[in-house]
């Protein structure tokens, strides 16, 4: 057998950034420690997270007043950051610096006067947040049946945003079906789908067409990883997303020669490098990596903990004279 490892694969610098955050606000701050939705969408680095005695919440009355609260990579609706300061809470926004993005471009197309479209998954985290941003404004479209219910007049004043990890294929019919009905129609400057999205889809769809499965790592309430499976099966070939070897069944490698392994954005490549482990012990497998794209993206920690540290280390200082 062999595999082939798609590069770029796992981990964006979204989550890392997140995840570097939540660790760092640990040290800070010690436990318990809030933080507001899954981190990032994944079931082994919440878990992991969990043990080291974060608790995370989908309602911010379960948060003791006065207690620190980290914001998700997803990011929150303005309504959450008012709760939150109501309640006294300390918190920390770790929301990718894409997602704040296309939050901008919703408060400013709703300044202008637009009616916006945004072109998403219902109840998806990050959905909830870009909404929250223009309420009464933003209406969700998820589908082209959606852009056919449309009711706004055809010369309204409209633009559309998207969620950042959507597939570029699904979004572009759907925007193509919004230009149809409103030809005037307005979007962001620069796509909305994040350069991780693209790459990731873009490394299983050049290399699908090589092997014959197609192992996508992740959990499955992650949209970056479903849409990486979605592709290899749009490719015509079987997919599995899974969050570990765990998961793994040897009957789906029955005459199976060549594997792609890929992971989506917010799985970690210990899982990956797990998976590769199992498929060289049990049917002697040998490795290629293939890199569509160099990758070279980061964003610093969240403000608050910058503050933090800082403090820390001026106290730590103080002490010393
Ligand atoms: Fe940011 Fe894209 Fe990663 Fe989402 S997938 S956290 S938008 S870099």
């Amino acid at each position: 057998m062999k595999i082939i490892l798609a590069s770029p694969r796992g981990f964006c610098a979204g989550v890392v950034m997140a995840i570097e955050a939540l660790d760092r606000a640990l040290d800070l701050c010690g436990e318990p420690l809030y933080v507001y939705h899954e981190i990032v969408h994944n079931r082994p680095v919440v878990e992991s997270f969990r043990r080291r005695g974060v608790v995370f919440v989908d309602d911010l009355r379960d948060v003791p007043e006065g207690s620190h609260l980290l914001y998700s990579a997803h990011g929150v609706a303005p309504a959450i950051r008012q709760h939150s300061k109501e309640r006294g809470l300390h918190a920390i926004d770790a929301t990718c610096p894409l997602v704040v993005k296309v939050h901008l471009e919703a408060v400013r197309f709703a300044r202008e006067g637009y009616q916006i479209f945004l072109i998403g998954h219902e109840g998806h985290d990050e959905v909830i947040g870009t909404m929250g941003q223009a309420p009464g404004c933003i209406h969700l479209v998820q589908n082209e049946a959606d852009v056919e219910r449309l009711s706004l007049p055809a010369d309204a004043k409209v633009a559309y945003l998207t969620q950042t990890t959507l597939s570029v294929d699904d979004a572009t019919v759907i925007i193509n079906s919004l230009k149809r009905r409103y030809p005037q129609i307005t979007g962001p400057s620069r796509s909305d789908i994040c350069y991780a999205t693209q790459n990731r889809q873009e490394a299983v769809k050049e290399l699908s067409p090589e092997v014959d499965l197609v192992l996508v790592l992740g959990s499955r309430n992650s949209s970056n990883s479903l849409r990486l499976a979605e592709i290899a099966e749009i490719c015509g070939k079987p997919a599995h997303l899974i969050d570990g070897a765990e998961e793994m069944d040897d009957l789906w490698f029955a005459g199976i020669e060549t594997v792609l392994v890929t992971a989506g954005a917010s799985a970690s490549d210990l899982v990956v490098q797990e998976c590769v482990r199992h498929l060289e012990a049990r049917f002697g497998a040998t490795v290629e990596t293939r890199t569509i794209r160099n990758e070279n993206v980061s964003f610093p920690l969240p403000k608050e903990l910058r503050e933090m540290a800082s403090d820390a280390s001026n106290l730590h200082d103080t002490n010393q004279r």
